[in-house]
């Protein structure tokens, strides 16, 4: 199938168009970006004229950030293409059932990617949590932001999450792995006094057995970087590290041979083959809903200025 890759960035670069060129399901037939472009692939920088002109490619995968993204998202739906879109799926919560609605009524399929749940032993991890009960969950997302985001303004804006932004893969696995719901109960969000996102947050959750559920998130890691969730059941204690790459029970490493993150975007394009072909919607809001909270219900503290 030909797909359009909208907004040539970082992660497009990294991630969308090897993906992409490794599949044998999709052909990179546009590319649409006001600067960017992909060697040997027409590029358009008017999605408007993108989808007038190529009436034969009928899925677009979105790149951009999120707050730009609706507006296109919106105008590949209304054009009748089925859409795929980066995380998170939008700014608001309205924003994503709106795409829902437009997705429904014109009979397209809506993907919202969760790249993190495709990390190699998140699904093991849910199996083997499936019939446990769960005592305690610790979630430790610290990144640098200068490293994995320089330069990107936008992260800092409204609607650009700040920390959420990683913040949210590990609450994508979170809603992936517990097979309890979860809601969030408190927040603490760090806000650099000259920007709109927080650099670091606290969060606390209720979970209908009563386990202490909790995650940090900082962006001013020095050195080492932890992306890990840790939960301690009745069965023993299972600790998703690197980002759900390696899984370590009673402290025996269960990871399976195999390189680390790079299989997680190859799975979101044979997911979104499927969803092709058989004609279904995958939209989980549920970590935005909780990122929402927390905007709704954490209490916010000024921090030291943050310069790139
Ligand atoms: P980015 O490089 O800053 O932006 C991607 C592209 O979007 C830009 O190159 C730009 O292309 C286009 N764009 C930016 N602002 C725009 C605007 N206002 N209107 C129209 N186009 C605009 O961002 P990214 O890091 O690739 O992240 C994009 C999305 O992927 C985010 O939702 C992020 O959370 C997600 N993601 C990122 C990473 C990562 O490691 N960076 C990992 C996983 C997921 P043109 O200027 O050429 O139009």
């Amino acid at each position: 199938m030909d797909i359009a890759l909208i907004g040539i960035g970082k992660i497009a670069v990294d991630q969308h168009v090897p993906a992409i060129a490794a599949s044998p399901d999709w052909d990179l037939a546009a590319t649409v970006s006001r600067q960017g472009s992909v060697d040997g692939v027409d590029s358009y920088t008017d999605f408007a004229r993108m989808l007038a002109e190529r009436p034969e490619i009928r899925v677009v995968s979105l790149c951009l950030p999120p707050v730009p993204r609706f507006d296109y998202a919106a105008a590949a739906l209304a054009a009748g293409r089925h859409v795929m879109l980066e995380k998170p799926p939008g700014a608001s919560l309205s924003e994503c059932h709106r795409l829902i609605d437009m997705a429904r009524a014109q009979g397209v399929c809506l993907y919202a990617t969760w790249h993190s749940r495709e990390a190699a032993m998140v699904a093991p991890a849910k199996a083997w949590l499936a019939d446990k009960t769960l005592k305690k969950l610790t979630v430790t997302w610290k990144e640098d932001v200068r490293r994995w985001h320089p330069g990107q303004d936008w992260i800092w804006e409204p609607g650009g999450l700040g920390v959420f932004d990683p913040g949210i893969n590990a609450l994508s696995i979170v809603t992936e792995i517990l097979p309890d719901p979860i809601h969030l109960t408190e927040a603490r969000l760090e806000v650099p006094e000259n920007k709109q996102g927080p650099i670091a947050a606290s969060l606390r959750f209720a979970h209908p057995a009563g386990a202490d559920v909790s995650a940090v998130f900082d962006w001013r890691q020095d050195g080492d970087q932890i992306w890990t969730i840790v939960a301690e059941t009745d069965g023993g204690t299972l600790a998703l590290h690197d980002g759900g790459a390696r899984m370590v029970i009673g402290g025996q490493d269960q990871t399976a041979e195999g390189p680390a993150l790079t299989g997680e975007y190859p799975r979101l394009y044979a997911n979104m083959a499927r969803l092709v072909s058989t004609g279904d919607s995958d939209v989980d809001l549920s970590p935005l809903r909780h990122v929402a909270d927390a905007f709704l219900l954490g209490r916010r503290q000024s921090v030291a200025p943050f310069y790139d």
